[in-house]
């Protein structure tokens, strides 16, 4: 799912390097028919699934001739997740990805998971169904698959502490003045990794570090007080887990999303990935900072978020989604984007808010907190 994107992309790269250990059963984009039908035809793929029916045609075209079966729609999508396999990658960008990577949770099959948002709208839902299902979740978020390599689960009572990293983006050593005017193309320049515009600019606010205190919250057997982040600029530690011992153990990587997949590909063995082996001589030195919550607030409000306990994250995670649309298409400023999650989340709070005990509660709560969002921006402008 989300073959047409950043994960998807480096997904395939790895898969087309070893086809004889891999058969591909269906690939889902959103609207980029090309490329899927390229990549569905490259990887003998059964099935190509478009989320958007408005690309169909394109589609159909495209893969005339060929074996490849050609689909759209959300439903469509829904079928494609049904069909027994063993393993998906959970890629699509956004709450979008709830549904689908749900349905295959339900389904039992292993879920790698890169979309972040599904833990962090429906944290509680998605792991009780995880639960129910005995299904084998491999996180894919560099520092949530670091996490899952360094914890030693025969010894969960004597972690004290999970420390996240952050490379701390592009504008980590700007000014709130500069950082008021800076551009989409500014936030776009993520100094380490190569990701889609939504993780980018999330990256750029430090929102996708709260979304990963969440996201760690809901995979690893810790309290919200016993997570913590540190900003490093180099990205070579991507999590640090310490024990009651004093011991620390950490994974190190260069900045490449091929190894965590690689990992969640290969689990609990190991494959080959053609990633820059780190050379630490040549690093030369690795800093740590503190973050600053000032001039980031995002990452506070996540934790707020976090600790409120009661769908505040549905919220945030939605409310922040519109915001980075708005800032994407020059509609708000770079701080509009945490200024409108902050009053999003205050405006539900005042109007009553509850943690949603179901999928359709948290797709509801999804839909409205969109809608004061939207409504929210237009007091922004
Ligand atoms: P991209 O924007 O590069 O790709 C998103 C993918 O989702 C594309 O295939 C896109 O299709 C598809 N898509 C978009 N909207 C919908 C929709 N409404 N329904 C179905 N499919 C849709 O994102 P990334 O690959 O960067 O990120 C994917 C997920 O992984 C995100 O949740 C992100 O937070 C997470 N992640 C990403 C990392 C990275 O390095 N990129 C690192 C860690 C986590 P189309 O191309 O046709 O628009």
């Amino acid at each position: 799912m989300g073959a047409t994107g950043s994960i998807g992309r480096s997904t395939l790269d790895l898969i087309g390097r070893d086809p004889a250990s891999f058969h591909v059963v269906a690939l889902s984009g959103n609207r980029n028919a090309e490329l899927l039908a390229k990549q569905a035809i490259a990887h003998n793929a059964e099935l190509a699934v478009l989320a958007d029916p408005s690309g169909y045609s394109e589609l159909k075209e495209a893969l005339a001739g060929t074996p490849v079966e050609a689909a759209a729609g959300e439903e469509a999508l829904m079928e494609a997740v049904g069909r027994p396999v063993d393993w998906v990658m959970a890629a699509i960008v956004g709450s979008a990805g709830l549904r689908p990577t749900l349905e295959a949770v339900r389904q039992g099959t292993c879920v790698a998971l890169a979309n972040k948002e599904c833990l962090v709208s429906a944290g509680d839902i998605f792991m009780e169904t995880v639960a129910k299902s005995g299904t084998r979740l491999l996180p894919v978020d560099s520092e949530h698959s670091a996490g899952f390599q360094a914890i030693d689960l025969n010894v969960r009572e004597s972690i004290e502490k999970i420390v996240l990293t952050a490379s701390g983006g592009p504008f980590r050593t700007w000014t709130a003045e500069q950082m008021a005017k800076a551009s989409p193309q500014d936030a776009l320049k993520h100094p380490n990794w190569s990701m889609g515009p939504k993780n980018t600019i999330d990256s750029a606010t430090l929102m996708n570090k709260g979304l990963e205190l969440i996201e760690a919250y809901h995979l690893f057997p810790v309290g919200p007080e016993q997570l913590d982040v540190v900003i490093h600029p180099q990205s070579i530690v991507h999590c640090l887990v310490e024990y009651s011992d004093g011991s620390v153990l950490a994974q190190l990587s260069s900045p490449d999303m091929r190894t965590p997949i690689a990992y969640s590909l290969a689990w609990p063995a190991r494959m080959w990935a053609p990633t820059e082996r780190l050379d630490l001589v040549k690093i030369g030195s690795l800093s740590f900072e503190a973050p600053d919550y000032e001039r980031f607030p995002a990452l506070r409000l996540a934790r707020e978020a976090l600790e409120s306990d009661n769908g505040a994250t549905t919220v945030l995670n939605a409310a922040n989604e519109i915001a980075v649309d708005a800032f994407l298409d020059c509609r708000i400023g770079l701080p509009s984007i945490s200024a409108l999650v902050a009053a999003a989340m205050e405006a539900a709070d005042r109007a009553g808010l509850s943690k949603p005990r179901s999928l359709d509660e948290v797709l509801d709560l999804d839909e409205q907190s969109r809608g004061l969002a939207r409504s929210l921006l237009k007091e922004l402008k």
